[in-house]
Formats: structure tokens, C-alpha cells, sequence
């Protein structure tokens, strides 16, 4: 099954609460002709729109063409949080990797951090970016891990940005029983992913690179000339940048071992009184919970609750995604049982084994970035640039992720599903312990 068209229609954004409150409209055209390129780049999510920004401000010809729309993708339907570090906490990170690899990773998540904010900033995106992230123990027992992380991050990171929250603390800023303690960082942030990548797209077509919407990559012939054959047109390119994510189906198989798409859900609220929001997140900060299925919320600018949650273990959405979320919703604020829920909708990501992304060059001219593992708001706009840096011979932090030993999921594509529902399974039911 093919996930670019499983669960929506073409060229059509989802039913979200963001597509509501956002003019979407970049009157960007499918591609109309043949065309010769120096890089050409699949998908049209942070990942991609980072690369084409970063290689058209070093003078290049650069494409980039997307099956649906601009931030059409994960990129225009997630949570907004932009976390510190990689997907894994750093004390994991330091055991999965030894200290000095984990360190260099660490560097590199604080550089996604800052590029988003530096973004932003220089091209005028108005995309609501709030400071903090709270970090909330469903169990008791994680909290010393916390305590852990913290003094880690502080004394050997210099990281002070962070800190940990005993039971009452974190109960006074996130109004629910289900939380004993966690930590907040308020060097991370929360941001409308929508309105950032649509300001992404701006930016790179100001600097020059041509976007396409509507254009899908069917079939690629590699060579010093690569070949792209659309269902449009033809593209020849020097240099090809997958940034499908967890889109890319049998675009190119070698990779589609090494990555997992997996759904994830969202829904919002309607307008919750100032009163109701502060008792639920007392300081407009963003919450992600211990879960192994994450449960992540926050508060739109129109202050409706954002809940992000929920296990799925197909490729189709649940027909019902607004009934599906409200059950770990109400379990984590009951006192919401009764709340409307205005919107629903669901999106893909793509997962690792090691939980940290996937960079490999399939030729020297053919490079590839994904993988970000529910991490990919500084992330993947991370990997964009760095893809960019690495075409232009610039830099060596592409080839960091690139040396990361990327494990294939048992079993190859065929058998990598249902493995997952069974890991899946099992986690899901630890949580419940
Ligand atoms: C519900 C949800 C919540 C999440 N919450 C968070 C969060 O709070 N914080 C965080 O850091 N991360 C989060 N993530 C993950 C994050 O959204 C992704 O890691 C990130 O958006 C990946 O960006 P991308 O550009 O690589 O891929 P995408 O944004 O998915 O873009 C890929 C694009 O490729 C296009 N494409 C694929 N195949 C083709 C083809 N053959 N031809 C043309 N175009 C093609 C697709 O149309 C798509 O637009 C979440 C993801 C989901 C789904």
C-alpha cells in the first residue's frame, strides 16, 4: 500500500486545525515541461524546502517537486514541538553510542535548534514559535532517571536550559492526575509547523529555488546525468535528494529497509476559555509524556487544546480519528470527557531502529535524509542543510549521521510491518503496567 494515497487525496491538505487557520495558498504550479536542474529534490517538507533554501543561497539550480503540496507531509500536520537533543535521551545516546559520538550528536540537535529559531527570524515567518517543553513521567519510578538526565545535561553538556520537576511542580503547570514529575526545557519551543513550512517554501523560492506541487516522482535512472520521470515531465539533475520521509513507499528500495512509516494522530479542540487552558498548561509550554506511544500536546493560538496520541498499527487511518484520540486525551484530563473536538487528522513519520536519522549517499551524487523518528521539527530542517553543505563539498556533519551504523528492520519490507505491530504490542502494553 502506498502511503502518499492511503489516507488522503491528491493535491488536497488534510481536514487539520492548522489548514483551517492558514492561507495555504502559494499559487505554486505541477511542473509544465521538461527541465535540467543541478539538484533535484523529492518532497516538500522541512527536509526538502531546508535543502533547497540552503543550495539556492550558494547559487545553485535547484528543483524541488512534491506528489500533493507544499508541507502536505508530516511537516504541515504535527505536533510543533521542537525538543532538545536527538530522539533518544542523551544518557541512552551515550550508551547506544559512546560518549564522544553522543556529544558531536548533541552539538549538531542544538544547531537544528538554532537554525529553526535563526529561520524564523531572518525571513519573517510567522509561525507562533513559544519557548518550553515539559517532559512528564507517567510513572513515579522515571523520575529518577530525570534527576539523572538533568544533572547529565548540565554538568557535562553545559546544558542549563533544563530542569527537573518534582510531582507538585509538574502538577501546577499541567493540570492532570496522570503525571508524578519530569523535567522542563525551556531551550526547547512549540511552533505552528504549517505556517513554518510554508514560510520555508517562501524563503527558498525568494532565493531562487523553483518549487513544483502536484509532481510525483515515479521512476529514477541514476548515472553522472540522473533521470527523475515524473507524471509530469522529465528532470535531468546532477544531484538527487530524497526527502520523502515516511512517504517514500518503493520510490527506491534499498532504503526502504532501513526506515519504518508509522501514523500518528492529532486532534484540536474547540476555543477553551483562558481559564480552562491555564488549569491544563499553566504556562503556554508544549507537554510530551513517558509513553513509549507518546501522548504530546499544547495550546493553538486560538486556544484550543492540540493532543497528539493514540496507537495505530495499520497503514489506513482509524475512520474515526476524533474518537480514537479522545480516549488517551480524557485519560490524561478527564475533566475534558465532554469536550468538542473540531478536528481530526492523522499523519506519517518514519521511524529507525536506532531512533536516530537516516543519512546515506546511494551514489556519490544521490543522497538521501530521513528517519527523524517523531523528532524531525529541528531535525529535518537540520538534515536539509546539511544535505545541501554536503553537495556543495562544504562541511563534514552530513557524514556524521552518514557513519551511523543504520540497522534494516528484520525481514525487509515485506516482513518489517508486522514485526512492528508486535513491538508495538508490547510496548503499548508496558505502558499500561
Ligand atoms: C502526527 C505527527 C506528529 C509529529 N509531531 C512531531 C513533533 O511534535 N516534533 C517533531 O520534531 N516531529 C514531529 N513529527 C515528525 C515530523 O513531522 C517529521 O519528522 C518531519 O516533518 C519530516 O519532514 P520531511 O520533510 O522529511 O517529510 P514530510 O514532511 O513528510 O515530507 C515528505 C514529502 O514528500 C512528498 N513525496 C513523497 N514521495 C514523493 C514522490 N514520489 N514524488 C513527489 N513527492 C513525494 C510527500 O508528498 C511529502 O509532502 C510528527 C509527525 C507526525 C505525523
Amino acid at each position: 500500500m502506498n502511503l502518499l494515497d492511503a489516507n488522503d487525496t491528491k493535491g488536497q491538505y488534510p481536514d487539520s486545525w492548522y489548514v483551517a487557520s492558514t492561507n495555504t495558498d502559494l499559487n505554486i504550479e505541477s511542473l509544465q515541461e521538461d527541465i535540467r536542474v543541478d539538484t533535484c529534490i523529492i518532497g516538500a517538507g522541512f527536509s526538502g524546502l531546508s535543502c533547497a533554501l540552503h543550495l539556492a543561497q550558494m547559487g545553485k539550480n535547484v528543483c524541488v517537486i512534491d506528489a500533493h503540496r507544499v508541507g502536505w507531509g508530516a511537516s504541515g500536520r504535527n505536533g510543533g514541538q521542537l525538543g532538545s537533543g536527538q530522539r533518544l535521551g542523551q544518557l541512552e545516546l551515550e550508551n547506544a553510542v559512546g560518549k564522544k559520538a553522543a556529544l558531536k550528536l548533541w552539538n549538531l540537535a542544538e544547531d537544528s535548534k538554532e537554525l529553526v529559531k535563526s529561520l524564523i527570524k531572518s525571513h519573517n515567518i510567522d509561525c507562533a514559535i513559544k519557548p518550553g517543553i515539559i517532559h512528564a513521567n507517567h510513572r513515579a519510578r522515571f523520575n529518577k532517571h530525570s534527576k539523572l538526565e538533568v544533572q547529565n545535561l548540565n554538568e557535562e553538556y553545559g546544558y542549563c536550559s533544563i530542569r527537573y520537576l518534582n510531582e507538585d511542580e509538574c502538577r501546577e503547570r499541567v493540570g492532570s492526575d496522570a503525571y508524578f514529575g519530569g523535567t522542563l526545557d525551556i531551550g526547547s519551543a512549540h511552533l505552528n509547523p504549517l505556517k513554518y513550512v510554508l514560510g520555508l517554501a517562501k524563503a527558498a523560492q525568494n532565493a531562487g529555488a523553483n518549487l513544483y506541487e502536484q509532481t510525483r516522482a515515479l521512476a529514477i535512472e541514476y548515472g553522472k546525468n540522473i533521470t527523475v520521470k515524473t507524471d509530469q515531465h522529465v528532470i535531468k539533475a546532477d544531484h538527487l535528494v530524497f526527502a520523502c520521509n515516511g512517504y517514500l513507499g518503493d520510490l527506491e528500495a534499498t532504503i526502504g529497509k532501513k526506515v519504518m512509516p508509522i501514523n500518528n494522530f492529532v486532534v484540536a479542540t474547540k476555543p477553551l476559555t483562558q481559564a480552562l487552558a491555564s488549569s491544563i498548561i499553566r504556562d503556554d509550554v508544549a507537554v510530551a509524556d513517558s509513553k513509549f506511544v507518546v501522548n504530546y500536546f499544547r495550546l493553538s493560538e486560538d486556544r484550543r487544546l492540540l493532543f497528539g496520541g493514540g496507537e495505530s498499527y495499520g497503514y489506513r487511518f482509524p475512520a474515526d480519528i476524533k474518537s480514537f484520540v479522545r480516549k488517551p486525551l480524557i485519560k490524561i484530563f478527564p475533566q475534558l470527557s465532554d469536550i468538542q473536538l473540531d478536528y481530526g487528522w492523522g499523519g506519517t513519520l518514519a521511524i529507525t531502529m536506532s531512533r536516530l536519522p537516516h543519512f546515506s549517499q546511494l551514489h556519490d551524487n544521490v543522497r538521501y535524509i530521513s528517519g527523524y523518528s517523531g523528532h524531525g521539527v529541528g531535525m529535518a530542517t537540520l538534515s536539509g542543510k546539511l544535505a545541501a553543505h554536503s553537495i556543495c563539498g562544504v562541511g563534514e556533519s552530513f557524514d556524521v549521521f552518514k557513519r551511523i551504523e543504520s540497522k534494516s528492520f528484520p525481514g525487509g519490507p515485506a516482513l518489517k510491518s508486522p514485526l512492528l505491530v508486535i513491538a508495538m504490542l508490547y510496548h503499548a502494553m508496558l505502558d499500561r503496567l
